[in-house]
């Protein structure tokens, strides 16, 4: 009978290699087997739940991350407080969101982001008001980006000299917005002092300086063409500009992208910097920084600290660090090779490409989380990665970007919760209506980010009701906004 069954099986399947063993006791045996493997799922299951655990916020946490926000935001705001605070709250001069009567042609640079841009931007009002761009991405060497400040601005100067052949407009002199999304310290609107730099810039003779000088100079040693400088515009503010064109209601602007960052619009009574209680200006957060003074030690894991120790920058930029897409990876990284070490993952094997830092790049945890994608997909992301998994391996996997991107999302939205609820007991209001401006690859693409975000602001902060609106190239055309309103204001004046 047996001899007849392999045979009649093995023939019916000539495409397997079906071995037939014989077992003892099924019954008695086999019910103990399956009683140990669900036993060792379920102590396995519990073992990660524990290492999870941490990074699963609750609602009070997260509201204590919001206070606790709003306590350094004030330190960064108060004069006597200011120099030792974490977030820094700079003072950047902008003090009116466009009104729509802008007009004129303007140049813009964009340095910071991904690239370094050269952009005319066209603004029009009255019937066919918009905004109409041409922008040129150059490429800044490393050995630049780390070498002298005069050869980086040389270059930059270099580059303008190139746009303005390449749109014909060799020789014309006009208003120039600089958006330089690194932290500086302003005392004007065309002024921005370099506090640090941040995301691989190294330039020498560049810190403490101003940056709107440098650039002058490099102009003056070229002797080609004169440019008139008027506005130092971080990132953030160029896209809470680009947003309040389109909606009057837009007062903050926030990114999260390589990092994260954020402004909004404070009254003048509360910038204890800047002389003059009228009005309001736009206030750059730099809240990447939040946490630096060690206020949110309790809530950063073993893997927190794994990340930033190896960092180009350790002990600085910690709430960025756990929310930003230079380091989302690196997270899921540390948390996979932990459950590996201990028997949890793969089969208890760390391969190399699993020790390598950097494989595991931010936009794979959208990939792996874009809800479209079975199972045997993330098998093939992580086959990509050189790590052999099983089914469970990908479950697991997966379970472990989504705790990762969810806690970011979350402490991003307690963030915002901070910044909007002080806008609305700034102006003394039960209810507040206002719209934030974002931009950044990580919230526009991560498949769940925006919605937990969202969700996360509304929990938080009840009283206020907050739109997000999606920002096309804040940092380009903010800049040129910017520019426009304080070139309006400036005529305005002296007419
Ligand atoms: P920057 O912040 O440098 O101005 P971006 O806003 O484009 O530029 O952000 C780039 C960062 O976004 C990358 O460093 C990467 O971490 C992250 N990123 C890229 N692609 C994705 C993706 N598909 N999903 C989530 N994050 C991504
Ligand atoms: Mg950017």
């Amino acid at each position: 009978f047996a001899r007849r069954l392999h045979k009649t099986v093995r023939k019916l399947l000539p495409d397997c290699e079906i071995r037939f063993v014989r077992s003892e006791d099924g019954s008695g045996k086999g019910a103990a087997m399956v009683t140990a493997v669900a036993y060792r799922l379920a102590a396995q299951h519990k073992a990660r739940q524990k290492i999870l655990e941490p990074l699963k916020l609750s609602h009070e946490q997260l509201l204590e991350v919001k206070e606790r926000m709003k306590i350094e935001m004030e330190k960064g705001l108060g004069k006597e407080t200011h120099a030792e605070a974490t977030v820094k709250m700079l003072p950047t001069y902008v003090c009116s969101t466009p009104d729509g009567t802008e007009k004129g042609d303007f140049l813009a640079l964009d340095l910071g982001g991904t690239n370094f841009r050269v952009l005319l931007v066209r603004v029009r009002n009255g019937m066919r008001r918009g905004v109409e761009m041409h922008n040129k991405i150059y490429s800044i060497p490393l050995e630049i980006m780390q070498g002298t400040g005069e050869e980086l601005f040389d270059h930059i100067v270099h580059c303008i000299s190139d746009f303005l052949e390449y749109m014909g407009m060799k020789g014309v002199s006009l208003p120039l917005g600089f958006t330089f999304s690194f932290p500086c310290q302003q005392n004007n609107l065309d002024e921005g002092i370099l506090l640090k730099w941040t995301k691989g810039f190294k330039a020498t003779g560049c810190e403490g300086e101003d940056v709107v000088g440098l650039l002058k100079e490099a102009i003056h040693r070229r002797e080609e063409f004169d440019l008139d400088v008027v506005a130092v515009v971080n990132d953030t503010v160029g896209t809470m500009m680009t947003c309040g064109y389109e909606d009057p209601y837009c007062e903050v602007g926030l990114i999260i992208g390589t990092g994260t960052n954020a402004c909004y619009m404070e009254e003048m009574r509360n910038v204890e910097l800047v002389e003059g209680d009228e009005g309001r200006m736009c206030i750059n957060m730099e809240w990447g920084a939040f946490g630096d003074n060690g206020c949110l030690d309790d809530f950063r894991t073993e893997f927190d600290l794994a990340v930033d120790d190896l960092s180009l920058n350790p002990g600085k930029q910690r709430f960025e660090k756990m929310i930003s897409g230079m380091y989302l990876g690196e997270i899921v990284r540390n948390i996979l090779m932990d459950f590996t070490k201990r028997g949890l993952l793969f089969r208890g094997r760390i391969s190399e490409r699993l020790k390598t830092r950097g494989i595991f790049e931010t936009k794979f945890l959208s990939q792996i989380e874009s809800d479209c994608l079975a199972l045997l997909q993330v098998r093939s992301i992580l086959q990509h990665l050189g790590l052999e998994s099983t089914c469970d391996d990908s479950i697991i996997v997966k379970e472990v970007c989504t705790v990762v991107a969810r806690r970011a999302a979350q402490l991003c939205g307690a963030g915002m919760a901070a910044v909007v609820d002080k806008i609305r007991e700034n102006r003394g209001l039960d209810f507040l209506k206002i719209t934030v401006g974002v931009d950044g690859t990580l919230y526009k693409l991560h498949p769940h980010f925006s919605n937990v975000m969202h969700e996360t602001v509304k929990q938080l902060s009840p009283k206020c009701e907050v739109t997000f609106l999606q920002s096309e190239d804040g940092s380009g055309k903010g800049a040129a906004l910017i520019t426009a309103v304080a070139c309006r204001i400036r005529d305005a004046g002296q007419r």
